[in-house]
């Protein structure tokens, strides 16, 4: 679910308020603001193309917009959100296939929540069930996680669960986790909220008034120091879009695969750091049943246990929602079998979990992030070596493309993606 990450610890150190940045922005950016107030006239050439109408696309969108700026968002799906990805359609109750809490009170998401006026309750989530550690010594520059608390003499049964989120410790940076608090982000106590209405309805407050094209894939930049000219495939056949600035905020995964062509070649340093980064694997198994299966009084199942499997109830009422979560190994796992497969290996740990046999699902779902080619695999994480990797994507080339999101900031949360999208196109239009 996205725990690991700066600033995903619920309390981080500057709750700096994003959207009140507002007010004094447009005073200081003045000339931004006349920039952009010719391009509109003509939008033969944009001041920002911004690529993907995630979270971190959509608040950087609506910044450079509220600074006065022409601003185009670029979305390959039909839908915005990204990985916030809220199913209205499945249930009574709204289902999310991708990102489904707000960790913490602290988190800036808070201020959505606001301003869109919904209505959060606080869920479990099996955090508070670990001691922090004693690690004196900085980890080696390349030492994975589970070697580094191996070489401080900290038993394995008292590791983070991680794995259960995530990746297995393995698979991380030491460096990263220790800098950024996460050996021990499952000791700290930690609130974390659903949102009642769907994630999704935290996305009007950032996207209202955009210039959002849905369906428009980009699939090359042509970038210099004089601006930025995007192949995209759209519905109606190709187009180009032309802008002084691009910001890009496209995921790992789709980074890594290079379905989107820079020409000329990113400099080394990005694709260097593209490379050293990866992403996570996540899935959910979302299961309607006709009646209640879940025990009262619990929203989760199965932290504690080895199944693999983490279960939340998110609708108490007829028909109870039940979602089984799977990630890093075991999500692969799944991956690696036909869907109804999948479905039935959820269920049978759901019956295991319950201690008891569950009725058949009146109806199920679930979205494969891998397969999605518009995100080749779930959230990202920082390997061994690659604790410099975000900082070097997140250089602007030549003042005209700046990197955004998930891979520039190693962070895999909302709160993350929405707080990014505000800080890079702070420094964007600094730099105007
Ligand atoms: C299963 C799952 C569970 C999660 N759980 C949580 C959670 O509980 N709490 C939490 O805080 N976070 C969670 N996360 C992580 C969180 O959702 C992400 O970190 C955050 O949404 C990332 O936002 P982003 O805008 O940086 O990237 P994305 O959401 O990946 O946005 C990138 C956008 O680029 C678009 N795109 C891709 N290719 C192209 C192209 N060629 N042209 C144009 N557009 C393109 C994509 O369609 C997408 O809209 C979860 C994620 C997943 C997948």
């Amino acid at each position: 679910m996205g725990s690991g990450g700066r600033g995903s610890d619920g309390n981080p150190p500057t709750a700096v308020s994003r959207r009140s940045l507002l007010v004094g922005g447009g005073v200081l950016l003045g000339g931004a603001v006349a920039l952009g107030a010719s391009a509109h006239l003509y939008r033969e050439r944009w001041d920002v193309a911004v690529i993907g109408a995630g979270v971190t696309g959509l608040s950087a969108a609506r910044n450079l917009a509220d600074h006065g700026l022409s601003v185009i968002v670029l979305e390959a799906r039909d839908r915005i959100g990204g990985q916030l990805y809220t199913d209205h359609d499945f249930s009574s109750v709204p289902v999310e296939l991708g990102a489904g809490l707000i960790h913490g009170r602290e988190a800036h998401t808070w201020e959505l929540v606001a301003e869109a006026g919904a209505e959060t309750v606080p869920v479990r989530a099996g955090n508070g069930t670990v001691e922090t550690l004693t690690t004196p010594d900085p980890p080696r520059d390349d030492e994975d996680a589970a070697a580094y608390l191996r070489r401080m003499g900290v038993p394995e049964d008292r590791w983070p669960p991680v794995s259960i989120d995530n990746e297995s410790l393995e698979r991380w940076s030491a460096v990263w986790m220790r800098e950024y608090g996460l050996f021990d982000w499952w000791a700290v106590p930690r609130e974390n909220f659903r949102v009642v209405g769907g994630y999704d309805s935290l996305l009007p407050p950032l996207s209202y008034d955009l210039d959002i094209r849905l369906e428009h894939t980009v699939d090359r930049v042509r970038w210099s120091g004089r601006g930025v000219r995007l192949d995209v495939s759209a519905p109606g056949g190709g187009t180009r879009v032309r802008a002084d600035r691009c910001v890009v905020t496209l995921p790992i995964g789709v980074l890594k695969a290079g379905d989107v062509d820079f020409e000329p070649p990113l400099p080394a340093g990005h694709r260097d750091a593209v490379d050293a980064l990866d992403r996570t694997d996540a899935l959910k198994l979302v299961y309607e049943f006709d009646r209640a299966v879940f025990p009262a009084n619990e929203d989760a199942l199965g932290w504690d246990e080895d199944s693999g499997f983490v279960f939340w109830c998110v609708s108490r009422e007829a028909p109870e929602v039940v979602v089984a979560w799977a990630a890093g190994e075991k999500a692969r796992e799944l991956q690696g079998m036909p869907t109804a497969e999948r479905f039935a290996t959820g269920l049978a740990a759901l019956s295991e979990a319950l201690g008891a046999g569950v009725p058949e699902p009146v109806a199920r779902t679930t979205h494969d992030w891998a397969a999605d080619e518009f995100s080749r695999g779930a959230y990202l994480f920082v390997p061994p070596g690659a604790h410099d990797a975000p900082d070097a994507l997140a250089a602007p080339l030549e003042g005209v493309v700046y990197f955004a999101g998930e891979p520039t900031t190693g962070e895999n949360t909302v709160d993350g993606a929405y707080a990014n999208g505000y800080d890079t196109t702070d420094v964007l239009l600094t730099n105007l």
